[in-house]
């Protein structure tokens, strides 16, 4: 099975999905407006990573399609 590589998604270095952040300590994670894959953030804003594949993907409640940049 091979997985097409998409490379860095367009979400990095973006804020997280509105109400999607959650601190655990020092630590935030956030939902990429993008992939809605959840990661951790620095400054507020989603650090650069890959698009997240289906199974990381969390539902917000929402159906609507991801924002394209
Ligand atoms: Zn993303």
């Amino acid at each position: 099975m091979t997985i097409p590589y998409v490379g860095r998604c367009l979400g990095s270095g973006e804020p997280a999905r509105a109400g999607s952040i959650e601190r655990t300590g020092k630590e935030q994670t956030g939902v990429c407006v993008a992939c809605s894959g959840r990661f951790d953030l620095q400054d507020g804003r989603v650090v650069e990573h890959e698009t997240a594949e289906a199974g990381e993907r969390e539902s917000m409640g929402d159906r609507q399609p991801p924002h394209r940049a």
